[in-house]
Order: structure tokens, then C-alpha cells, then sequence
């Protein structure tokens, strides 16, 4: 039954992939890697480190140095799409404004702002400047120590803006290395933060390749593995935690009879799959995840419907891999996040690059909220779901005994987008 979803892959078409072999999350999270446990650690050391980033990104203040975004309903952005994509899911619809993170600009500040803090605990305990006790705000004061490290990292942009940004900030040599695909506007930023950008002719994962050698081959240097690393995933996780007080706040039901959607977009899978875990500790088996991929970069479409997880890669169906959403340009799948989704997952759709402006338009248009193209993949997820007999069977077993519902467009970078490029792609769109 998968076989024409693979055709569809192979041949670039938009397409659908429901998840035919869910497992109850109650069931599943005893034999998942990481668990619940792994998320609250990761949650407390976000929260120790916070008096830290409050006083390194003094903007982080009105949270207290905690990294969280708003979450805002877009009715008049709904009503819009209701007009140019015709029937849409029932209920309210939200955006997560991962987008206007701070330090980032994107979902990446969540997991890779952790994943240099973990470090550099780790590291400062290692080397006694960081004792039991201590407060971590005294690390403002060893720069000069940590200038006798480097911290490297693959991507396709905005990984390395997080990751650069934060670690130049405690002082690091940062080193990026940077895909084709990475935007020339997020290699100037990285520049002015003194972070060394090195550039890459080949695509994402040849960028992870030879960034990973020249760090193993350095004793002082750490390297941020997107495909393999169990600690941004947990940083992306705590999204859970934080996105059920904001539920509360505006008293969004969510329970048996009230589920919650929500679309995110893909790339390596490290992002949306942490925070669909994270999801799924809070409202377990009353969410549902989708995500989105372009459809020529569907690694981890190609990763679930094959089951072949991370041994499969885009170019294996033909495809190239290249795509205007340079943040879901990742033509292999993480194995980690394969293996964490394969039961947890509803679904995955794939969508073209040209609609990407399109709902960007729509969503400045209507909120005034700009996002990068990547970012706009989740809305198509949503747009999408009363399209093809396959997601209306199961939005339609989902709602069986619903009494209303909730969608979250999980909007994932653009904030830092310079004006003269957001003008440019809106008015690619007319
Ligand atoms: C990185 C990124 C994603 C996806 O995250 P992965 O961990 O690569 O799956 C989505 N949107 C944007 C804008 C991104 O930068």
C-alpha cells in the first residue's frame, strides 16, 4: 500500500503518507531510547543556565533568560487560506512562533542553544571551573578559557546561527560549515557574530561530513552532530512542557473528544521529532503530528514509507535534494528520530517549493508575522489534510467523537530574515 507513496517520492508529486501502524504512546515510551526522565533533565539545566543567558541576550529578560516563543492564533490568516485552498480541518488555528525565537531566530535556539550549554558544563566541570554549587554566571568570567576551544557544527543555516551565536557569545572559537543550499544572509550574520563560516560546493551532508573529521581530529574542539545527537533532540523536547502552559493559558481543551494537530517541518528530523516526543508525553495518544518535507528532500518520508530509516537517502529515488526551503534541505534522515517516530508519527506530506512564498505572503498579509520559506512547509501539512482519501480517513477516524479541535502551524525561522530579503520574497508573490 506504500508503493504509490514511493512513486509519488520518486517522481517529485505531492503526496501523503498516513501512518498505518501507531502504537498507544503509553505503550511505546517504555520502549523508546530516550524518555520522559531525559526531557525534565534537559528542562532543569535549561533553567539553571538561564540567569546565564539572561545576561549574555539581555532580550531573553522578560522571560527570565528562559528561550520561548508566543503562541497566537491566526484567524484572519485561516480565513484567507479557507478562500484559496478551499475546505480546511475544523477548529482554531495557531501558529508557535519558533520563528522569533530569540538568539536564533529559529527552532534551533531551542535545541542547539542546549546542546552548548550541556557542553559546556560538561567541560567546565572537567576542568574545575565550574564546581558543585557554583552558580553558572561565573562562566561569564572564563572567556579566555573557552577561547582554547572550538566548536564546529553542519548546516544548512540556521543550526549554525544558533550554534554560532552561542557559543561565540561564551567566548569559543565557532566554527560552521555550511552547505550550498545556506543563504547568504545567514553566512553574513554568522560573520559578524566572529564566527568562521566555511563553505561547502556539495549539499548538507557533505558539510556534516567533513566538519565531523576536522573536529574528531582536534582534541579541543567539540563537534554538534545533527544526525546522531540525543541532546539537541531533548533540547527541541522541552517544547512540550512549555507549550502545554501556554494551552492552559488560553484555555485550549485538549483531551479525548478535543485532539491537537500540529504540522512541522522537516529536515534531518531532529527538530520536529523532538518536539513531537515532547508533545506526546503531555497529550499522548489526543496529539497528532504531521510533518512536511519538500518534495525533493523528503528524507524522512523516504526513511518511514521504505522503512529503511537513515540507510536511505532522497538521491536513492532520484531525486536531487535541492530546495528553496534551505532549512529541510537534508537529503538523509536521522536514525535516532526514525526510530523515535516510527510508531509515534500520524504522517508526513511533501509539498512544492513554489507554494512556500505563497503562504508566506498570506501570513504577512494577514497577521503582519513574517517567516522564512521553510518555516511555510507546516502549512501545507494543514491545507492538505482534506486532500487525499488517505489523511481524510484518518482526520476523519481522529474526529470520530470529537467535539472540537485545535491546529498548531509550527513556524520555524525567519525573524532574522534582513529586510531587503523579506521584501524580495514577498514580492515574488503578487
Ligand atoms: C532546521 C529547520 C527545520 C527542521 O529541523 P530538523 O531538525 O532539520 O528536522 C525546520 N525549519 C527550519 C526553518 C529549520 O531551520
Amino acid at each position: 500500500m506504500n508503493d504509490h507513496i514511493l512513486e509519488d517520492l520518486k517522481a517529485a508529486r505531492e503526496t501523503c503518507w498516513i501512518n498505518e501502524e501507531m502504537h498507544h504512546f503509553s505503550e511505546e515510551k517504555e520502549r523508546l531510547l530516550l524518555k520522559k526522565e531525559d526531557i525534565e533533565d534537559a528542562s532543569v539545566r535549561l533553567e539553571r543556565f538561564a540567569p546565564l543567558i539572561e545576561k549574555l541576550f539581555p532580550k531573553t529578560a522578560k522571560d527570565h533568560g528562559l528561550i520561548e516563543s508566543p503562541l497566537r492564533e491566526i484567524a484572519s490568516a485561516r480565513a484567507e487560506l479557507e478562500k484559496k485552498c478551499g475546505e480546511l480541518p475544523e477548529g482554531r488555528l495557531f501558529l508557535k512562533c519558533d520563528s522569533h525565537l530569540a538568539i536564533a531566530g529559529s527552532v534551533k535556539a531551542r535545541g542547539g542553544i542546549y546542546e552548548v550549554l550541556k557542553h559546556t558544563e560538561e567541560l567546565a566541570f572537567e576542568q574545575g571551573i565550574l564546581k558543585e554549587g557554583d552558580s553558572c554566571e561565573k562562566l561569564l568570567k572564563h572567556r579566555d578559557f573557552f577561547a582554547g576551544y572550538k566548536m564546529q557544527v553542519g548546516s544548512t543555516g540556521n543550526l549554525g546561527m544558533s550554534i554560532g551565536i552561542m557559543s561565540a557569545a561564551l567566548g569559543y572559537q565557532a566554527i560552521v560549515h555550511m552547505s550550498a543550499d545556506a543563504k547568504e544572509w545567514k553566512k553574513k550574520l554568522l560573520r559578524s557574530k566572529g564566527v568562521t563560516v566555511k563553505e561547502y560546493a556539495d549539499d548538507y551532508g557533505r558539510a556534516v561530513i567533513e566538519g565531523r573529521k576536522l573536529s574528531e581530529a582536534d582534541p579541543k574542539s567539540y563537534f554538534v552532530d545533527d544526525e546522531h545527537s540525543k541532546d539537541l533532540f531533548l533540547g527541541y523536547a522541552v517544547a512540550g512542557e512549555r507549550l502545554r502552559k501556554q494551552v492552559e493559558e488560553q484555555q485550549i481543551t485538549v483531551n479525548e473528544t478535543h485532539p491537537l494537530f500540529v504540522y512541522l517541518p522537516c529536515g534531518v528530523g531532529g527538530a520536529p521529532g523532538g518536539i513531537t516526543f515532547g508533545l506526546k508525553q503531555i497529550w499522548g495518544d489526543n496529539v497528532h503530528c504531521f510533518f512536511v518535507e519538500p518534495v525533493q528532500a523528503p528524507c524522512m518520508a523516504a526513511a518511514l514509507v521504505t522503512e529503511k530509516g537513515s540507510s536511505i537517502c532522497v538521491q536513492d529515488l532520484g531525486l536531487s535534494g535541492k530546495t528553496e526551503a534551505d532549512g529541510l534541505a537534508v537529503g538523509r534522515a536521522s536514525q535516532l528520530v526514525y526510530e523515535m517516530m516510527r510508531y509515534i508519527l500520524d504522517g508526513e506530506f511533501t509539498v512544492e517549493d513554489e507554494k512556500l512564498p505563497v503562504y508566506m505572503r498570506l501570513l504577512w498579509d494577514a497577521e503582519q508575522i513574517c517567516i522564512e520559506p521553510s518555516s511555510c512547509a507546516a502549512f501545507d501539512g494543514y491545507t492538505a489534510m482534506l486532500h487525499s482519501s488517505e489523511s481524510i480517513a484518518r482526520y476523519n477516524e481522529i474526529m470520530k467523537n470529537a467535539k472540537g479541535a485545535t491546529h498548531i502551524l509550527w513556524a520555524t525561522g525567519g525573524s532574522l530574515m534582513p529586510e531587503e530579503v523579506r521584501q524580495e520574497l514577498l514580492e515574488r508573490v503578487r
